[in-house]
């Protein structure tokens, strides 16, 4: 057995898409286990670029059984363009490769129309959210009024489900300023989601263990990162769902003892979208070296992304709360030409320095990183396949990583390119 869940382990964006797909040639399964279209992976192949939301990355591998989890919530006509740009391109040609569980909720055109005119009144306060409904459609989960895939698919199910939910949404946008929907149009919307999607649809619980009883490696996708989790991160400037590794369990429908692995992924620096403390971030140019070098723009909002320096509070806090077993770091080459690299080691408050992962935003107000200096590299490392092929500022600087988080590295991702790697312990070969 050898079974892997993969997260981001800082405000997501961490190159999870990148580090999944060159995985996958040793998967049978990835299972997305929470989050929603909000998130978004961009795996380059030679000169293409694919930028998945929904499906999971494994799907750019023929043979990799893709299961969209209970713990996601779907956009209908998010995940109907991705498939259909997939299909473009010559991807899943079989269509029973991507299975979406019947148990996931569904993220409906009244949610996001709730998430954006909730951020507008929120003025100032705005948590910074993508607008793509995600928090209201958790919202309707928890409150037992949410519609999900399994019930999509059945056409009097769906509309007594539309009938029941839709007045109290529809006075919720009234409150909000906003215009109501009429059942008809979503009725019609479900009817044609369902045409397209009703072949997807299946008991994926039941499907994956049926996989792991054949000893199939599965690997769970988590979608944005530990600082976003809903509990774990820097509340309220969060995502709507666990993010951490425990979430694989109840979003995907197995035990803890069937996960053998926690990898986690972490950029060798830091960066953040949205609103929300950062204490690393930078307003200079190094800070624009790092944007504009690692083209740091979200893959699904195409917003700038704030960027920093690496912070091993934050990478630590990861380690202990999803238990990583091993790190991934990426977009090492973006640090190439830096004359100087710093790594925070910990938070200066008034009168103490913690080291320790703030449990409330109001602990970041005022805190200043505490900064080691290493020296940096100027050559580009973006062909190096082999940690010998690095210099040796680069390989302490990795060495330093793996001091102050305390997990061992099994990859170091050089490049956006699918073979720009190093791999030093292949999380599925054991
Ligand atoms: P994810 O949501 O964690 O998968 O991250 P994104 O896909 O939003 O962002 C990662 C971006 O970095 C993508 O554009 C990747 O192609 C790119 N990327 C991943 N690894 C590397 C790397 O090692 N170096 C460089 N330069 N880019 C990388």
């Amino acid at each position: 057995m050898s079974n892997v869940v993969v997260v981001g382990t800082q405000w997501g964006d961490e190159g999870k898409g990148k580090v999944i797909d060159l995985l996958t040639p040793s998967i049978d399964v990835v299972v997305r286990y929470q989050g929603g279209a909000n998130a978004g992976h961009t795996v380059v192949i030679g000169e293409e670029k694919t930028i998945l939301h929904l499906v999971p990355s494994g799907i750019l591998h023929e043979r990799c059984l893709c299961i969209i989890g209970n713990g996601v919530v779907l956009d209908p006509k998010v995940l109907i363009d991705e498939i259909d740009g997939l299909h473009q391109q010559g991807y899943l040609k079989n269509p029973s490769r991507l299975a979406i569980s019947r148990n996931a909720h569904l993220v409906l055109p009244y949610h996001k129309l709730i998430d954006q005119l909730r951020e507008e009144a929120m003025g100032a306060s705005r948590i910074g959210t993508t607008g793509r409904g995600i928090g209201p459609a958790y919202e309707d989960k928890v409150a037992r009024i949410g519609i999900r895939a399994g019930d999509l698919i059945d056409p009097d199910l769906f509309r007594s489900r539309i009938e029941d939910v839709l007045p109290f949404k529809n006075r919720q946008i009234e409150m909000l300023g906003g215009k109501p929907f009429d059942s008809s149009e979503l009725l019609e919307l479900g009817a044609e989601w369902s045409r397209r999607l009703s072949r997807h649809v299946v008991d994926a619980e039941g499907l994956l263990h049926g996989k792991i009883r054949t000893g199939a490696r599965i690997l769970f996708e988590g979608a944005q990162g530990t600082a976003l989790d809903v509990d774990h991160g820097t509340y309220p400037y969060v995502t709507s769902s666990n993010t951490v590794a425990g979430a694989a369990c109840s979003g995907a429908g197995v035990g803890p003892t069937m996960i053998d692995d926690v990898l986690g992924i972490t950029k060798a620096y830091t960066t953040r979208v949205g609103n929300g403390p950062f204490p690393t971030e930078l307003n200079d140019e190094i800070g624009e070296h790092l944007q504009q070098r690692g083209k740091e723009f979200g893959a699904t909002t195409g917003r700038k992304r704030r960027c920093g320096w690496f912070d091993a509070v934050v990478v630590r806090h990861a380690a202990r709360v999803n238990g990583l077993t091993m790190l991934a770091v990426t977009k090492l080459d973006v640090l190439s030409g830096l004359e100087t690299i710093k790594i925070c080691t910990g938070y200066r408050t008034d009168n103490a320095v913690v080291d320790e992962f703030p449990s409330s935003i109001s602990q970041f107000v005022g805190v200043t990183p505490v900064y080691e200096q290493m020296p940096g590299w100027t050559d580009d490392i973006s062909s190096a396949r082999s940690e010998a092929e690095l210099p040796s500022a680069a390989k302490a600087y990795v060495a330093r990583i793996v001091e102050l988080t305390g997990v061992p590295i099994s990859i170091i991702s050089v490049g956006s390119e699918r073979s720009a790697h190093i791999t030093l312990s292949n999380p599925f070969a054991k």
